[in-house]
C-alpha cells in the first residue's frame, strides 16, 4: 500500500494529531527513502553472492539465469495517464530473490528548473530516465 500525503493525513486525524504539511512529509520520505535504499542494496549483494555459489555448485558457471521485468505505471481513470516514475528488477532462477533494481523517472524538479535557467544543476540525487 502506498501512502500519499492526503493519505497520511486522513490517518492522521482519524487519530486527533494534527495534519502535517506536504514540505516536511517531502523531506521525511527524502531521509527515509536513502535508508530504504541502503539497506535494499546491502540486501541485494547478500542475494547476488547467495545466487552466484548455487549456480557456481550446480552448474560450475558465473553465468546466471534471471528474470527481468519493469513497468511504468499507469492509471486506467477514463482519462490517458503515465506516471512519470517507472521501475525495473532483476530476479535469480536460482533463489527466487531480487539481485537488481533500478527505479527511473521522466522528470526531476532539480534539472528542469537548470534547464529553464540555463545553469548547470547542483549535486542531486537524480532519476531521471538514462538508458531505458
Ligand atoms: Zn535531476
Amino acid at each position: 500500500m502506498v501512502f500519499g500525503g492526503r493519505q497520511v493525513n486522513t490517518f492522521l486525524t482519524a487519530l486527533n494529531i494534527p495534519p502535517v504539511s506536504n514540505t516536511l512529509l517531502s523531506a521525511r520520505q527524502k531521509e527515509s527513502g536513502g535508508a530504504i535504499e541502503t539497506v535494499a542494496e546491502s540486501t541485494m549483494a547478500v542475494c547476488l553472492s547467495e545466487e552466484l555459489d548455487i549456480t557456481k555448485n550446480k552448474s560450475d558457471s558465473d553465468e546466471l539465469i534471471v528474470s527481468v521485468d519493469g513497468a511504468w505505471q499507469k492509471r486506467g481513470s477514463g482519462r490517458s495517464y503515465d506516471s512519470l516514475s517507472g521501475h525495473c528488477s532483476m530476479i535469480g532462477a536460482e533463489t527466487g530473490k531480487i539481485i537488481g533494481y533500478s527505479v527511473r523517472s521522466k522528470f526531476c524538479k532539480t534539472c528542469d528548473e537548470a534547464n529553464r535557467k540555463g545553469t548547470k544543476a547542483k549535486m542531486h540525487d537524480c532519476r531521471l530516465k538514462l538508458g531505458w
